[in-house]
């Protein structure tokens, strides 16, 4: 270890800090993470990744923890239970489950010299030099829940499938060894159950019966059930002092499948200032208004379209409108594909 270089402190051991934490490692910066849980665990996610590019998986150096990520090509939109399009996307996503994802990067940043202080929650002095917050969605008020568990071979019309119900969308994908995602975003209802008995009463109320039906029969991997509650979503990358990355500065709507790419932008974002900063060449003050600027920059045009297009998924009147400009081949979504990059 270089005993010249300030070291980093980053709170939050998901894609964003690991990602961050391991580039700092290979340049030799002192880096402790701090994750108010352990590894390796399941997370309410739709493990479908768009818009990460070559440079991104490069600069991190991230292909080796991406390596057997499926490729896909297709999404099927089925709209109030109609199957309505099969678009192609314009670059292939990527799709692998976090379970495996995160704890391949945990092991990686061990192994490398970083720290890993798990079962660590920290929530004062986050904006000390040296100190990044990277702990992912930012709690506050919303009526919105997320729910995700998996299935063994469980088919597929394409290799993701979208369904919109009423205040409610659901993805489900393909990811490696035989897995299928199934994850949705709901209104939250007074309706109460346990593990994948709640993702079918849930669909039901939206009104997603023949779903709920075709996904009775799944075999689930009851382990992997997992809820979140107050899902928020933002139009602009935070304006907080000291310096945030992932969801922690700015969280876009799931139905893009960004979330985790900006989780890895961001990382990758910082990492050049970051390093100047332990390197005594840059003031951390600077640094933060550095990285700032360029996620503001990076992510904000998409962050408005996201926001835009969100409630045409989650309202069946909205949705009509949606699944008309989809047959007469105007697709938002594609539009939008096009910005997340
Ligand atoms: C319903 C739903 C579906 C989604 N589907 C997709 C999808 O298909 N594709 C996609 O790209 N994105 C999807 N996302 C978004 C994606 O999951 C996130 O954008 C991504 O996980 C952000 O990574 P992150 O590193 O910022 O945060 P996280 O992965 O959330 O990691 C944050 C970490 O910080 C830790 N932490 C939190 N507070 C503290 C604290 N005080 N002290 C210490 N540690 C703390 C947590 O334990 C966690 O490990 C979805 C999100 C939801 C809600």
């Amino acid at each position: 270890m270089n005993n010249n270089l300030l070291p980093i402190e980053i709170i939050g051991g998901g894609l964003a800090g690991l990602s961050l934490g391991l580039a700092l490692r290979r340049k030799n910066v002192p880096v402790k993470i701090h994750d108010k849980g352990g590894y390796p665990k399941h997370r309410v996610c739709g493990e479908f990744i768009t818009g990460l590019g070559a440079t991104t998986i490069d600069r991190l150096g991230l292909a080796p923890f991406l390596k057997d990520a499926l490729h896909h090509h297709s999404v099927a939109w089925f709209i109030g239970g109609r199957a309505t399009k099969i678009q192609t996307l314009p670059q292939p996503a990527l799709a692998m489950g976090r379970h495996q994802l995160d704890q391949r990067l945990a092991d990686s940043f061990v192994q490398s010299g970083g720290v890993l202080c798990s079962n660590s929650r920290i929530t004062d002095s986050l904006t000390l030099p040296g100190r990044i917050v990277a702990t992912g969605r930012r709690k506050g008020e919303s009526s919105w829940l997320g729910l995700k568990i998996h299935a063994f071979d469980f088919p597929l019309d394409r290799d993701l499938e979208l369904h919109l119900g009423d205040q409610c969308y659901i993805g489900l994908t393909r990811l490696p060894l035989g897995r299928v995602n199934i994850c949705g975003l709901f209104a939250k209802r007074d309706l109460s159950a346990k593990g994948a008995k709640l993702l079918l009463i849930y669909l039901r109320a939206a009104g997603l019966n023949k779903l709920a039906t075709r996904l009775a029969q799944a075999d689930f991997d009851a382990d992997s059930f997992c809820v979140v509650a107050a899902v928020g979503f933002d139009r602009r990358v935070s304006k907080a002092k000291g310096m945030s990355l992932g969801d922690a500065c700015a969280m876009i709507p799931p139905f893009t499948g960004n979330g985790m790419a900006m989780a890895f932008q961001s990382a990758e974002s910082a990492l050049h200032p970051v390093l100047a900063y332990s390197r005594g060449q840059m003031d951390w003050q600077t640094v933060c208004m550095t990285v700032q600027n360029d996620l503001r920059r990076r992510f904000q045009t998409r962050l408005v379209s996201a926001h835009l297009l969100h409630p045409f998924l989650l309202v069946p009147r909205r949705q009509r409108w949606l699944a008309r400009l989809t047959r007469s081949r105007l697709l938002p979504m594609q539009t939008l594909y096009s910005v997340l990059h």
